[in-house]
Protein backbone atom coordinates (compact mmCIF):
# COMPACT_ATOMS: atom_id res chain seq x y z
CA UNK A 1 0.00 0.00 0.00
CA UNK A 2 1.37 3.44 -1.05
CA UNK A 3 0.38 6.78 0.39
CA UNK A 4 1.60 10.08 -0.14
CA UNK A 5 1.19 13.65 1.99
CA UNK A 6 -2.05 14.99 0.83
CA UNK A 7 -4.16 12.43 -1.36
CA UNK A 8 -6.05 11.03 1.99
CA UNK A 9 -4.85 7.80 2.25
CA UNK A 10 -2.27 9.19 5.25
CA UNK A 11 -4.67 7.71 7.96
CA UNK A 12 -5.29 4.61 6.50
CA UNK A 13 -1.59 4.06 5.89
CA UNK A 14 -1.05 5.10 9.79
CA UNK A 15 -3.83 2.87 11.19
CA UNK A 16 -2.19 0.18 9.14
CA UNK A 17 1.68 1.03 10.44
CA UNK A 18 0.17 1.24 14.38
CA UNK A 19 -0.65 -2.46 14.12
CA UNK A 20 2.62 -3.21 12.79
CA UNK A 21 5.59 -4.30 14.07
CA UNK A 22 7.20 -0.87 13.67
CA UNK A 23 7.29 1.36 17.02
CA UNK A 24 4.30 3.41 18.38
CA UNK A 25 4.69 7.23 17.69
CA UNK A 26 6.78 8.91 20.07
CA UNK A 27 8.35 6.08 21.50
CA UNK A 28 11.33 6.33 19.75
CA UNK A 29 14.32 6.26 21.88
CA UNK A 30 17.93 8.02 20.95
CA UNK A 31 20.24 5.60 20.30
CA UNK A 32 22.77 4.86 23.34
CA UNK A 33 25.60 4.24 20.54
CA UNK A 34 27.56 7.09 20.97
CA UNK A 35 31.64 8.26 20.54
CA UNK A 36 33.41 10.76 21.23
CA UNK A 37 33.15 13.33 23.96
CA UNK A 38 29.95 15.28 24.60
CA UNK A 39 31.08 19.39 23.61
CA UNK A 40 31.20 21.96 26.73
CA UNK A 41 32.88 25.21 26.42
CA UNK A 42 35.17 24.22 29.55
CA UNK A 43 36.29 20.95 27.79
CA UNK A 44 38.35 23.11 25.49
CA UNK A 45 41.74 23.22 25.50
CA UNK A 46 43.30 26.59 25.87
CA UNK A 47 44.63 26.55 21.76
CA UNK A 48 44.54 24.00 19.46
CA UNK A 49 46.89 24.13 16.08
CA UNK A 50 43.64 23.36 14.19
CA UNK A 51 39.64 23.15 13.73
CA UNK A 52 38.29 20.49 11.84
CA UNK A 53 34.09 21.08 11.44
CA UNK A 54 32.30 17.35 10.88
CA UNK A 55 33.62 14.20 12.48
CA UNK A 56 33.20 12.10 9.02
CA UNK A 57 36.11 9.93 7.29
CA UNK A 58 37.57 13.34 5.49
CA UNK A 59 37.15 15.18 8.98
CA UNK A 60 38.47 12.33 10.99
CA UNK A 61 41.48 11.03 8.33
CA UNK A 62 42.79 14.77 8.12
CA UNK A 63 42.99 15.10 12.01
CA UNK A 64 44.57 11.97 12.27
CA UNK A 65 47.22 13.00 9.40
CA UNK A 66 47.59 16.53 11.20
CA UNK A 67 48.02 14.30 14.81
CA UNK A 68 50.68 12.00 13.12
CA UNK A 69 52.38 15.06 12.71
CA UNK A 70 52.25 16.81 15.88
CA UNK A 71 49.10 19.24 15.88
CA UNK A 72 46.48 19.51 18.33
CA UNK A 73 43.59 19.38 16.64
CA UNK A 74 40.08 19.96 17.87
CA UNK A 75 37.52 18.10 15.80
CA UNK A 76 33.90 19.85 16.44
CA UNK A 77 30.55 16.90 15.49
CA UNK A 78 27.12 18.47 15.54
CA UNK A 79 25.88 14.63 15.84
CA UNK A 80 25.26 13.14 19.06
CA UNK A 81 28.20 10.48 18.18
CA UNK A 82 31.33 10.86 15.93
CA UNK A 83 32.20 9.44 12.50
CA UNK A 84 29.44 11.35 10.10
CA UNK A 85 28.13 8.86 7.98
CA UNK A 86 30.35 6.29 8.76
CA UNK A 87 28.63 6.36 12.43
CA UNK A 88 26.12 3.79 13.74
CA UNK A 89 23.20 3.74 15.87
CA UNK A 90 21.50 0.98 18.13
CA UNK A 91 17.39 0.81 18.77
CA UNK A 92 15.81 -1.90 20.65
CA UNK A 93 18.52 -4.52 20.84
CA UNK A 94 19.70 -3.88 17.11
CA UNK A 95 22.45 -2.15 15.57
CA UNK A 96 22.55 -0.58 12.01
CA UNK A 97 25.05 1.47 9.94
CA UNK A 98 23.21 4.19 7.81
CA UNK A 99 26.15 5.10 5.60
CA UNK A 100 28.81 1.74 5.44
CA UNK A 101 27.60 -1.26 3.40
CA UNK A 102 30.79 -2.55 2.30
CA UNK A 103 34.75 -1.09 1.30
CA UNK A 104 36.45 -2.74 -1.40
CA UNK A 105 40.28 -3.15 -1.75
CA UNK A 106 41.19 -4.30 1.97
CA UNK A 107 41.41 -7.78 0.83
CA UNK A 108 44.71 -7.01 0.33
CA UNK A 109 48.22 -4.65 0.83
CA UNK A 110 46.68 -2.42 -1.05
CA UNK A 111 47.12 1.46 -0.91
CA UNK A 112 43.56 1.52 0.71
CA UNK A 113 44.08 -0.82 2.90
CA UNK A 114 47.39 0.70 4.25
CA UNK A 115 45.89 4.36 4.70
CA UNK A 116 43.31 2.25 6.91
CA UNK A 117 45.85 0.47 8.79
CA UNK A 118 47.67 4.29 9.50
CA UNK A 119 44.69 6.20 10.60
CA UNK A 120 43.04 3.11 13.06
CA UNK A 121 47.71 2.04 13.87
CA UNK A 122 45.72 -1.00 12.55
CA UNK A 123 43.21 -1.71 15.16
CA UNK A 124 39.99 -1.92 12.01
CA UNK A 125 39.76 -5.20 10.81
CA UNK A 126 37.96 -6.34 7.55
CA UNK A 127 35.78 -8.95 7.29
CA UNK A 128 35.13 -10.76 3.36
CA UNK A 129 31.33 -10.82 2.24
CA UNK A 130 30.71 -14.04 -0.05
CA UNK A 131 32.33 -14.24 -2.89
CA UNK A 132 29.11 -12.93 -4.70
CA UNK A 133 29.31 -9.34 -3.33
CA UNK A 134 26.67 -8.01 -5.14
CA UNK A 135 23.56 -9.84 -6.63
CA UNK A 136 21.44 -7.32 -9.37
CA UNK A 137 18.04 -8.58 -10.07
CA UNK A 138 17.24 -6.64 -13.13
CA UNK A 139 13.62 -6.83 -14.08
CA UNK A 140 13.09 -10.81 -13.91
CA UNK A 141 16.68 -11.86 -14.91
CA UNK A 142 19.18 -12.46 -12.08
CA UNK A 143 23.06 -11.15 -12.18
CA UNK A 144 26.07 -10.98 -10.23
CA UNK A 145 29.52 -9.81 -9.27
CA UNK A 146 31.93 -12.11 -7.84
CA UNK A 147 35.56 -10.92 -6.30
CA UNK A 148 38.25 -11.02 -8.48
CA UNK A 149 39.06 -9.91 -11.51
CA UNK A 150 39.50 -13.11 -13.17
CA UNK A 151 36.20 -14.76 -11.40
CA UNK A 152 34.29 -11.38 -12.42
CA UNK A 153 35.86 -11.64 -15.90
CA UNK A 154 34.75 -15.74 -16.14
CA UNK A 155 31.37 -15.32 -14.89
CA UNK A 156 30.15 -12.39 -16.88
CA UNK A 157 31.24 -14.56 -19.94
CA UNK A 158 29.75 -17.67 -19.21
CA UNK A 159 26.56 -15.35 -18.95
CA UNK A 160 26.98 -13.51 -21.86
CA UNK A 161 29.23 -15.76 -23.89
CA UNK A 162 29.01 -13.52 -27.09
CA UNK A 163 30.01 -10.54 -25.24
CA UNK A 164 33.83 -11.69 -24.24
CA UNK A 165 35.92 -9.06 -26.13
CA UNK A 166 33.41 -6.15 -24.87
CA UNK A 167 34.11 -7.39 -21.42
CA UNK A 168 37.41 -7.43 -21.69
CA UNK A 169 37.92 -4.56 -22.92
CA UNK A 170 35.92 -3.23 -19.81
CA UNK A 171 38.33 -4.43 -17.36
CA UNK A 172 41.33 -2.78 -19.52
CA UNK A 173 39.47 0.20 -19.06
CA UNK A 174 39.09 -0.45 -15.17
CA UNK A 175 42.77 -1.08 -15.11
CA UNK A 176 43.40 2.79 -16.89
CA UNK A 177 41.76 4.29 -13.11
CA UNK A 178 44.34 3.88 -10.51
CA UNK A 179 46.69 6.52 -12.28
CA UNK A 180 43.97 8.49 -13.42
CA UNK A 181 43.00 8.54 -10.36
CA UNK A 182 46.02 9.41 -9.26
CA UNK A 183 46.15 12.18 -11.55
CA UNK A 184 42.76 13.05 -10.35
CA UNK A 185 43.44 13.78 -6.82
CA UNK A 186 46.84 15.03 -7.82
CA UNK A 187 45.20 17.84 -10.01
CA UNK A 188 42.50 18.74 -6.54
CA UNK A 189 45.72 20.03 -4.57
CA UNK A 190 47.62 22.07 -7.41
CA UNK A 191 47.47 25.46 -7.34
CA UNK A 192 46.36 27.11 -10.72
CA UNK A 193 49.98 27.59 -11.74
CA UNK A 194 51.52 24.37 -10.94
CA UNK A 195 48.58 23.00 -12.66
CA UNK A 196 49.21 24.31 -16.31
CA UNK A 197 52.61 23.10 -15.45
CA UNK A 198 51.63 19.90 -15.17
CA UNK A 199 49.06 19.64 -17.92
CA UNK A 200 50.38 17.71 -20.41
CA UNK A 201 51.04 15.13 -18.08
CA UNK A 202 47.50 15.34 -16.24
CA UNK A 203 45.84 15.30 -19.65
CA UNK A 204 47.87 11.98 -20.66
CA UNK A 205 46.92 10.11 -17.62
CA UNK A 206 43.34 11.34 -17.52
CA UNK A 207 42.32 11.01 -21.00
CA UNK A 208 39.18 12.58 -21.74
CA UNK A 209 37.28 9.83 -22.16
CA UNK A 210 37.29 9.55 -18.48
CA UNK A 211 34.90 12.23 -18.75
CA UNK A 212 32.64 11.55 -20.87
CA UNK A 213 29.51 9.71 -19.06
CA UNK A 214 28.91 6.02 -18.72
CA UNK A 215 26.43 4.86 -20.82
CA UNK A 216 28.38 6.21 -23.75
CA UNK A 217 31.72 4.71 -22.52
CA UNK A 218 29.96 1.54 -22.29
CA UNK A 219 27.44 1.29 -25.47
CA UNK A 220 30.97 1.84 -27.52
CA UNK A 221 32.13 -1.42 -26.48
CA UNK A 222 28.49 -3.47 -26.28
CA UNK A 223 25.14 -3.06 -27.50
CA UNK A 224 24.00 -5.66 -25.21
CA UNK A 225 21.68 -3.69 -22.86
CA UNK A 226 21.47 -6.32 -19.93
CA UNK A 227 25.54 -6.09 -19.89
CA UNK A 228 25.57 -2.66 -19.72
CA UNK A 229 22.98 -3.27 -16.57
CA UNK A 230 25.21 -5.66 -15.01
CA UNK A 231 28.26 -3.38 -15.45
CA UNK A 232 26.32 -0.59 -14.33
CA UNK A 233 24.55 -2.31 -11.73
CA UNK A 234 26.68 -0.48 -9.35
CA UNK A 235 25.09 2.84 -10.07
CA UNK A 236 23.19 3.75 -6.31
CA UNK A 237 27.12 3.55 -5.22
CA UNK A 238 27.25 7.20 -6.76
CA UNK A 239 23.53 8.25 -6.84
CA UNK A 240 23.15 8.74 -10.31
CA UNK A 241 22.17 6.05 -13.38
CA UNK A 242 24.43 5.40 -16.45
CA UNK A 243 23.23 8.22 -18.85
CA UNK A 244 23.77 11.05 -15.77
CA UNK A 245 26.78 9.75 -14.61
CA UNK A 246 30.51 10.48 -15.00
CA UNK A 247 32.80 7.00 -16.48
CA UNK A 248 35.63 8.13 -14.28
CA UNK A 249 33.79 7.66 -11.05
CA UNK A 250 31.80 4.75 -12.14
CA UNK A 251 35.17 2.91 -12.67
CA UNK A 252 36.55 3.70 -9.83
CA UNK A 253 33.61 2.58 -7.87
CA UNK A 254 33.53 -1.00 -10.02
CA UNK A 255 37.70 -1.04 -9.71
CA UNK A 256 36.92 -0.72 -5.69
CA UNK A 257 34.89 -3.46 -5.61
CA UNK A 258 36.43 -5.98 -8.24
CA UNK A 259 38.47 -7.78 -5.74
CA UNK A 260 35.30 -7.99 -3.46
CA UNK A 261 33.57 -6.33 -0.09
CA UNK A 262 34.70 -6.03 2.74
CA UNK A 263 33.08 -5.25 6.34
CA UNK A 264 34.40 -3.47 9.26
CA UNK A 265 34.98 -6.24 12.10
CA UNK A 266 32.34 -4.47 14.96
CA UNK A 267 30.21 -2.10 12.64
CA UNK A 268 31.02 0.81 11.16
CA UNK A 269 31.29 2.79 13.98
CA UNK A 270 34.50 1.27 14.90
CA UNK A 271 36.17 2.83 11.83
CA UNK A 272 35.68 6.62 13.82
CA UNK A 273 36.62 4.86 17.27
CA UNK A 274 39.46 3.53 16.09
CA UNK A 275 40.80 6.92 14.78
CA UNK A 276 39.86 9.40 17.60
CA UNK A 277 42.69 7.93 19.84
CA UNK A 278 45.11 8.76 17.26
CA UNK A 279 43.87 12.70 17.34
CA UNK A 280 43.69 12.30 21.04
CA UNK A 281 47.09 11.12 21.75
CA UNK A 282 48.61 14.21 20.40
CA UNK A 283 46.75 16.33 22.70
CA UNK A 284 43.23 17.11 20.36
CA UNK A 285 39.77 16.15 20.83
CA UNK A 286 36.42 14.94 18.96
CA UNK A 287 33.85 16.85 20.18
CA UNK A 288 30.02 16.01 19.54
CA UNK A 289 27.00 18.20 20.07
CA UNK A 290 29.55 20.70 19.18
CA UNK A 291 27.66 22.24 16.19
CA UNK A 292 29.50 24.97 14.46
CA UNK A 293 27.30 28.08 13.43
CA UNK A 294 29.82 30.26 11.77
CA UNK A 295 32.97 30.33 10.52
CA UNK A 296 34.65 33.90 10.89
CA UNK A 297 36.73 35.34 8.61
CA UNK A 298 38.49 38.86 9.01
CA UNK A 299 40.45 40.85 5.95
CA UNK A 300 40.36 37.09 4.35
CA UNK A 301 42.02 35.38 6.99
CA UNK A 302 40.15 32.88 8.89
CA UNK A 303 40.23 33.83 12.76
CA UNK A 304 37.99 30.71 14.37
CA UNK A 305 34.53 29.15 14.56
CA UNK A 306 31.21 30.06 16.59
CA UNK A 307 29.17 27.29 18.10
CA UNK A 308 25.84 27.29 18.22
CA UNK A 309 26.05 27.98 21.91
CA UNK A 310 27.47 31.41 21.63
CA UNK A 311 30.88 30.32 22.24
CA UNK A 312 33.66 31.35 20.19
CA UNK A 313 36.81 29.08 19.53
CA UNK A 314 39.68 31.26 18.30
CA UNK A 315 42.26 29.65 15.38
CA UNK A 316 44.05 30.10 12.55
CA UNK A 317 43.82 27.11 10.50
CA UNK A 318 40.17 25.89 10.14
CA UNK A 319 39.00 22.59 7.66
CA UNK A 320 35.63 22.32 7.00
CA UNK A 321 34.69 18.76 6.19
CA UNK A 322 31.20 19.44 6.75
CA UNK A 323 30.32 19.18 2.61
CA UNK A 324 30.89 22.82 0.33
CA UNK A 325 26.74 23.33 0.21
CA UNK A 326 26.99 23.44 4.32
CA UNK A 327 30.26 25.21 4.54
CA UNK A 328 29.36 27.88 1.45
CA UNK A 329 25.57 27.94 2.49
CA UNK A 330 25.61 28.14 6.19
CA UNK A 331 28.96 28.81 7.73
CA UNK A 332 30.42 31.47 5.94
CA UNK A 333 29.06 35.00 5.33
CA UNK A 334 27.49 35.54 2.65
CA UNK A 335 29.77 38.17 1.70
CA UNK A 336 32.52 36.21 2.15
CA UNK A 337 31.20 33.71 -0.34
CA UNK A 338 30.74 36.28 -3.26
CA UNK A 339 33.74 37.82 -2.53
CA UNK A 340 35.79 34.86 -2.91
CA UNK A 341 34.04 34.23 -6.00
CA UNK A 342 31.68 31.01 -5.10
CA UNK A 343 28.54 32.17 -6.05
CA UNK A 344 29.12 32.05 -9.47
CA UNK A 345 30.56 28.23 -9.08
CA UNK A 346 27.87 26.87 -7.23
CA UNK A 347 25.87 27.40 -10.56
CA UNK A 348 27.68 24.55 -11.89
CA UNK A 349 27.09 21.65 -8.78
CA UNK A 350 24.03 20.58 -7.28
CA UNK A 351 23.07 18.52 -4.40
CA UNK A 352 22.90 14.44 -4.83
CA UNK A 353 19.66 12.34 -4.52
CA UNK A 354 18.11 12.14 -1.58
CA UNK A 355 17.03 8.91 0.25
CA UNK A 356 14.72 6.57 2.33
CA UNK A 357 16.50 3.34 4.49
CA UNK A 358 14.59 0.93 6.46
CA UNK A 359 16.25 -0.26 9.16
CA UNK A 360 15.29 -3.82 10.17
CA UNK A 361 15.38 -6.01 13.54
CA UNK A 362 14.59 -9.54 13.42
CA UNK A 363 14.68 -12.44 16.65
CA UNK A 364 17.04 -14.64 14.43
CA UNK A 365 20.61 -15.52 13.25
CA UNK A 366 21.15 -13.91 10.08
CA UNK A 367 22.75 -17.55 9.91
CA UNK A 368 19.60 -19.50 11.01
CA UNK A 369 17.74 -17.14 8.10
CA UNK A 370 19.87 -18.69 5.73
CA UNK A 371 21.20 -14.73 5.13
CA UNK A 372 23.63 -13.92 2.86
CA UNK A 373 26.94 -11.91 2.84
CA UNK A 374 25.66 -10.54 -1.04
CA UNK A 375 24.21 -7.02 -0.94
CA UNK A 376 21.00 -7.43 -3.62
CA UNK A 377 19.99 -4.59 -6.12
CA UNK A 378 16.47 -4.22 -7.42
CA UNK A 379 15.66 -2.82 -10.69
CA UNK A 380 12.39 -2.96 -12.19
CA UNK A 381 14.69 -3.55 -15.94
CA UNK A 382 17.89 -2.75 -17.74
CA UNK A 383 16.80 0.37 -18.52
CA UNK A 384 17.69 2.54 -15.27
CA UNK A 385 18.09 6.12 -16.71
CA UNK A 386 14.17 5.61 -17.73
CA UNK A 387 13.20 4.09 -14.48
CA UNK A 388 14.75 7.48 -12.42
CA UNK A 389 12.60 9.34 -14.45
CA UNK A 390 9.17 7.91 -14.35
CA UNK A 391 9.66 7.28 -10.74
CA UNK A 392 10.88 11.54 -10.45
CA UNK A 393 7.05 12.34 -12.45
CA UNK A 394 5.20 9.46 -10.59
CA UNK A 395 5.78 8.54 -6.98
CA UNK A 396 3.93 5.94 -7.50
CA UNK A 397 6.27 4.53 -9.83
CA UNK A 398 8.38 1.44 -8.94
CA UNK A 399 11.49 2.60 -7.08
CA UNK A 400 13.94 2.52 -9.85
CA UNK A 401 16.60 0.89 -7.08
CA UNK A 402 16.14 -0.88 -3.96
CA UNK A 403 19.09 -2.02 -2.31
CA UNK A 404 18.96 -4.55 0.46
CA UNK A 405 22.51 -5.18 2.98
CA UNK A 406 22.97 -7.47 5.70
CA UNK A 407 24.87 -5.99 8.27
CA UNK A 408 24.78 -8.74 10.69
CA UNK A 409 25.63 -11.53 8.34
CA UNK A 410 28.44 -9.48 7.46
CA UNK A 411 29.91 -8.26 10.93
CA UNK A 412 31.35 -11.86 12.29
CA UNK A 413 31.38 -9.98 15.94
CA UNK A 414 27.88 -9.03 15.67
CA UNK A 415 26.36 -12.36 17.29
CA UNK A 416 28.82 -11.04 20.45
CA UNK A 417 27.20 -7.84 20.79
CA UNK A 418 23.54 -8.55 20.18
CA UNK A 419 22.50 -12.35 20.88
CA UNK A 420 20.24 -14.04 18.34
CA UNK A 421 19.39 -11.53 16.46
CA UNK A 422 19.80 -9.96 12.87
CA UNK A 423 19.71 -6.93 10.71
CA UNK A 424 18.62 -5.78 6.99
CA UNK A 425 19.00 -2.43 5.96
CA UNK A 426 16.96 -1.27 2.54
CA UNK A 427 18.06 1.68 0.72
CA UNK A 428 16.26 3.45 -2.23
CA UNK A 429 15.99 7.05 -3.27
CA UNK A 430 13.34 9.51 -2.62
CA UNK A 431 12.88 13.22 -3.95
CA UNK A 432 13.72 15.45 -1.22
CA UNK A 433 10.50 17.62 -2.32
CA UNK A 434 8.14 14.83 -1.20
CA UNK A 435 9.50 15.95 2.44
CA UNK A 436 10.13 19.53 1.81
CA UNK A 437 7.37 20.59 3.88
CA UNK A 438 9.06 19.43 6.94
CA UNK A 439 11.79 21.41 6.48
CA UNK A 440 13.35 22.85 10.39
CA UNK A 441 10.52 19.88 12.34
CA UNK A 442 11.80 17.71 15.04
CA UNK A 443 13.16 14.40 14.81
CA UNK A 444 10.35 11.86 16.15
CA UNK A 445 7.67 14.85 16.62
CA UNK A 446 6.94 15.32 12.66
CA UNK A 447 3.29 14.50 13.06
CA UNK A 448 0.61 11.68 12.14
CA UNK A 449 0.97 12.73 8.13
CA UNK A 450 4.63 12.31 7.93
CA UNK A 451 4.18 9.29 10.20
CA UNK A 452 1.85 7.62 7.92
CA UNK A 453 3.61 8.70 4.65
CA UNK A 454 7.06 6.78 5.93
CA UNK A 455 4.94 4.12 6.99
CA UNK A 456 3.15 3.67 3.25
CA UNK A 457 6.75 3.52 1.65
CA UNK A 458 8.38 1.50 4.51
CA UNK A 459 5.95 -1.25 3.40
CA UNK A 460 6.15 -0.84 -0.04
CA UNK A 461 10.36 -1.93 0.61
CA UNK A 462 9.72 -4.52 3.02
CA UNK A 463 7.37 -6.08 0.31
CA UNK A 464 11.12 -6.08 -1.89
CA UNK A 465 12.58 -7.88 0.91
CA UNK A 466 9.96 -10.83 1.39
CA UNK A 467 9.94 -11.05 -2.50
CA UNK A 468 13.59 -11.80 -2.49
CA UNK A 469 14.18 -13.47 0.67
CA UNK A 470 10.56 -14.82 1.90
CA UNK A 471 12.15 -16.36 4.94
CA UNK A 472 12.14 -13.07 6.43
CA UNK A 473 8.13 -12.81 6.25
CA UNK A 474 6.88 -13.06 9.76
CA UNK A 475 10.25 -13.09 11.07
CA UNK A 476 10.62 -8.78 11.58
CA UNK A 477 10.39 -8.14 14.83
CA UNK A 478 11.14 -4.17 14.69
CA UNK A 479 11.51 -1.68 11.89
CA UNK A 480 11.96 1.94 11.51
CA UNK A 481 12.24 3.77 8.50
CA UNK A 482 14.54 7.34 7.63
CA UNK A 483 13.77 9.75 5.05
CA UNK A 484 15.88 12.87 3.82
CA UNK A 485 14.67 14.81 7.56
CA UNK A 486 16.28 11.85 9.19
CA UNK A 487 19.21 12.44 6.57
CA UNK A 488 18.91 16.43 7.71
CA UNK A 489 18.35 16.03 11.20
CA UNK A 490 21.43 13.54 12.11
CA UNK A 491 23.58 13.98 9.25
CA UNK A 492 23.19 18.12 8.38
CA UNK A 493 22.48 17.33 4.93
CA UNK A 494 20.06 19.93 4.07
CA UNK A 495 18.54 18.40 1.12
CA UNK A 496 18.88 14.52 2.39
CA UNK A 497 21.71 14.44 0.10
CA UNK A 498 23.03 10.69 -0.58
CA UNK A 499 26.65 11.62 -1.80
CA UNK A 500 27.38 15.49 -1.52
CA UNK A 501 27.12 16.80 -3.98
CA UNK A 502 25.75 15.41 -7.27
CA UNK A 503 28.72 12.98 -9.36
CA UNK A 504 28.24 14.79 -12.62
CA UNK A 505 31.11 15.52 -15.41
CA UNK A 506 30.84 18.96 -14.68
CA UNK A 507 31.23 18.19 -11.16
CA UNK A 508 34.00 16.39 -12.06
CA UNK A 509 35.74 19.72 -14.06
CA UNK A 510 35.67 21.81 -11.17
CA UNK A 511 38.56 22.40 -10.05
CA UNK A 512 38.12 24.55 -7.33
CA UNK A 513 36.72 21.34 -5.42
CA UNK A 514 39.99 20.68 -3.50
CA UNK A 515 41.54 21.36 -0.47
CA UNK A 516 42.25 25.03 -0.61
CA UNK A 517 40.28 27.84 -0.97
CA UNK A 518 40.84 31.77 -1.43
CA UNK A 519 40.43 32.19 2.25
CA UNK A 520 43.47 32.29 4.37
CA UNK A 521 43.43 29.43 6.86
CA UNK A 522 40.86 27.67 5.30
CA UNK A 523 40.52 24.74 4.16
CA UNK A 524 38.31 22.07 2.72
CA UNK A 525 38.20 17.90 3.12
CA UNK A 526 35.57 15.23 2.62
CA UNK A 527 33.08 13.80 -0.24
CA UNK A 528 32.98 16.91 -1.88
CA UNK A 529 36.34 17.84 -2.77
CA UNK A 530 37.19 14.65 -4.35
CA UNK A 531 34.95 11.71 -4.80
CA UNK A 532 31.82 9.85 -2.17
CA UNK A 533 32.75 6.43 -0.63
CA UNK A 534 34.17 6.10 3.11
CA UNK A 535 37.67 5.52 0.97
CA UNK A 536 37.09 8.71 -1.32
CA UNK A 537 36.78 10.41 1.66
CA UNK A 538 39.62 9.26 3.75
CA UNK A 539 41.88 10.11 0.25
CA UNK A 540 40.39 13.54 0.93
CA UNK A 541 41.85 13.85 4.29
CA UNK A 542 45.21 12.88 2.94
CA UNK A 543 45.03 14.91 -0.09
CA UNK A 544 43.97 17.67 2.32
CA UNK A 545 46.77 17.37 4.78
CA UNK A 546 48.85 17.67 1.91
CA UNK A 547 48.20 20.71 0.43
CA UNK A 548 48.08 22.05 3.85
CA UNK A 549 51.91 21.04 5.17
CA UNK A 550 53.35 20.32 1.56
CA UNK A 551 54.99 17.41 -0.04
CA UNK A 552 58.37 18.08 1.72
CA UNK A 553 56.51 17.14 5.10
CA UNK A 554 54.05 14.50 3.67
CA UNK A 555 56.43 12.53 1.41
CA UNK A 556 58.27 10.82 4.59
CA UNK A 557 54.89 9.81 5.94
CA UNK A 558 53.52 8.54 2.98
CA UNK A 559 56.35 6.35 2.37
CA UNK A 560 56.53 4.91 5.84
CA UNK A 561 52.76 4.13 5.20
CA UNK A 562 52.86 2.84 1.90
CA UNK A 563 55.96 0.90 2.84
C1 LIG B 1 22.88 5.30 2.57
C2 LIG B 1 24.35 5.41 2.30
C3 LIG B 1 25.07 4.27 2.04
C4 LIG B 1 26.44 4.34 1.80
N1 LIG B 1 27.14 3.19 1.62
C5 LIG B 1 28.49 3.24 1.45
C6 LIG B 1 29.24 2.05 1.36
O1 LIG B 1 28.71 0.95 1.46
N2 LIG B 1 30.58 2.16 1.17
C7 LIG B 1 31.20 3.37 1.07
O2 LIG B 1 32.43 3.40 0.91
N3 LIG B 1 30.49 4.51 1.16
C8 LIG B 1 29.16 4.48 1.37
N4 LIG B 1 28.45 5.63 1.48
C9 LIG B 1 29.13 6.93 1.28
C10 LIG B 1 30.03 7.30 2.44
O3 LIG B 1 29.44 6.99 3.66
C11 LIG B 1 30.34 8.79 2.37
O4 LIG B 1 30.73 9.13 1.05
C12 LIG B 1 31.46 9.22 3.31
O5 LIG B 1 31.35 8.60 4.55
C13 LIG B 1 31.43 10.74 3.44
O6 LIG B 1 32.42 11.18 4.36
P1 LIG B 1 32.62 12.73 4.63
O7 LIG B 1 33.61 12.86 5.72
O8 LIG B 1 32.90 13.44 3.37
O9 LIG B 1 31.20 13.28 5.09
P2 LIG B 1 30.29 12.90 6.33
O10 LIG B 1 30.56 11.52 6.78
O11 LIG B 1 28.91 13.24 5.96
O12 LIG B 1 30.79 13.90 7.48
C14 LIG B 1 30.44 15.25 7.52
C15 LIG B 1 30.15 15.58 8.98
O13 LIG B 1 30.03 16.99 9.15
C16 LIG B 1 29.12 17.20 10.21
N5 LIG B 1 28.66 18.58 10.16
C17 LIG B 1 27.95 19.20 9.18
N6 LIG B 1 27.71 20.48 9.50
C18 LIG B 1 28.28 20.69 10.71
C19 LIG B 1 28.36 21.80 11.58
N7 LIG B 1 27.80 22.97 11.27
N8 LIG B 1 29.02 21.67 12.77
C20 LIG B 1 29.60 20.50 13.10
N9 LIG B 1 29.53 19.39 12.32
C21 LIG B 1 28.89 19.48 11.14
C22 LIG B 1 28.02 16.19 9.90
O14 LIG B 1 27.22 15.95 11.04
C23 LIG B 1 28.84 14.98 9.48
O15 LIG B 1 29.11 14.16 10.59
C24 LIG B 1 27.09 5.60 1.77
C25 LIG B 1 26.36 6.76 2.05
C26 LIG B 1 25.02 6.67 2.33
C27 LIG B 1 24.25 7.92 2.67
Amino acid sequence: MTCHPGDGSGSFALALWKTATSPILGMMKPSTLRIGHRYRPNRLASNYDAIVIGSGMGGLTTAAFLSELGWKVCVLEQHYTAGGYTHSFERNGYEWDPGVHYIGDVGAETRTKKMFDFVSEGQLKWAPMDPEYDRFYVGDKVFSAIAGKQAFRDNLVQTFPEEAQAIDQYLKLLDKIGSASTAFGMERILRPWQRVLMWPFLRYAKPAWLYRNTYDVLSELTDNQDLIAVLCGQWGDMGLPPKRSVFMVHALIARHYLYGGYYPVGGSWQIANSIIPKIQKAGGEVFTYASVEEIFVEDDRVKGVAMADGHRIQCDCVISSAGISNTLGRLLPEYVVSSAGYTQRLQNVQPSFAHLGVYIGLKHTAEELGIPKTNFWIYPSNDYDAAVETFIDDENAEFPVVYISFPSAKDPDYQNRHPGTATIEIVAPAPFEWFEKWQGSTWGKRGDEYEAFKAGLGERLLAHLYDKLPQAKGKVDYYEVSTPQSTNWFSAYQYGELYGLDHTTERLKQHWLGPRTPIDGLWMTGQDTLTCGVTGAMMSGMLTTTAMVGMRKMWPLLKRIYA
